[in-house]
């Protein structure tokens, strides 16, 4: 049988360990929040890469009609120099400055087909992150609401533990309560059983003296600690 002060500060450690627990899961949420409001912004951020690049290949596509645009103008003219000339050399110098741009136009229309390949494939990206996007957002909504009511019933719930904390103290006498919780703030669990003489939290082999006043259930006897690592130690019977 344990001792009443044993008792009692394994009905307090309980009730911290619950409050511990409670308030990490409490952390946790608003950095979940974090997290899926940055999937949100990346899913975004994707959406507006894509149609960056759809306006660029869209502004190319324009340059270069207007390019081939002036250049056919620029050919339609030395054709109709071409018919005024009466020279045989004008004439075939004309015949090749209009062949020169022939094969200009050529090659910018091949370039032209080029981007509105280019243009297609940008589009189906737009449309994709996009599809993503929307299909995500109800997901992401919900998640961060549902996030938000577990914040509030987590905080009510930690309210309880820690009346149920303050609660198991008040069982605890003073010196006890000061062992524990100098121990409580840096190692969790501060009270462990001895088995096999062994401590229960760091596993090490504890004294004689420590295992034999482990073994004390009278109250008001004094708090047995293990040799190594200080936690208060207890005999499991
Ligand atoms: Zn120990």
């Amino acid at each position: 049988m344990l001792s009443p002060v044993l008792e009692a500060l394994l009905i307090l450690q309980d009730r911290d360990t619950k409050r511990l627990g409670l308030e990490a899961q409490l952390k946790a949420v608003p950095e979940e929040i974090e997290r899926i409001r940055q999937t949100i912004a990346s899913e975004q951020t994707a959406i507006d890469a894509a149609r960056a690049e759809l306006h660029e290949f869209e502004s190319k596509k324009k340059l270069l009609e207007t390019e081939i645009g002036m250049v056919e103008s620029k050919l339609a003219k030395y054709r109709t120099d071409q018919l005024a000339v009466r020279k045989n050399d004008e004439y075939q110098a004309l015949g090749r400055e209009i062949e020169m741009m022939q094969g200009k136009i050529g090659e910018m229309e091949g370039g032209e087909l080029e981007i509105m390949y280019s243009i297609d494939a940008a589009k189906k990206k737009v449309a994709a992150a996009t599809a993503t996007a929307k299909a995500n957002i109800a997901g992401h909504e919900s998640r961060i609401q549902a996030l938000g009511e577990r914040e509030v019933g987590l905080k009510e719930e930690l309210k309880g533990a820690e009346q149920q904390v303050e609660a198991a103290r008040t069982a605890v006498a003073a010196p006890g309560l000061r062992i524990y919780d100098r121990l409580a703030v840096r190692t969790m669990p501060a009270v462990v059983p001895i088995r096999g003489g062994k401590c229960g939290g760091c596993h090490l082999k504890v004294s004689s003296d420590a295992d034999s006043a482990s073994r004390s259930n009278k109250a008001g006897a004094e708090l047995a600690v293990c040799d190594q690592c200080g936690r208060i130690v207890y005999w499991e019977s």
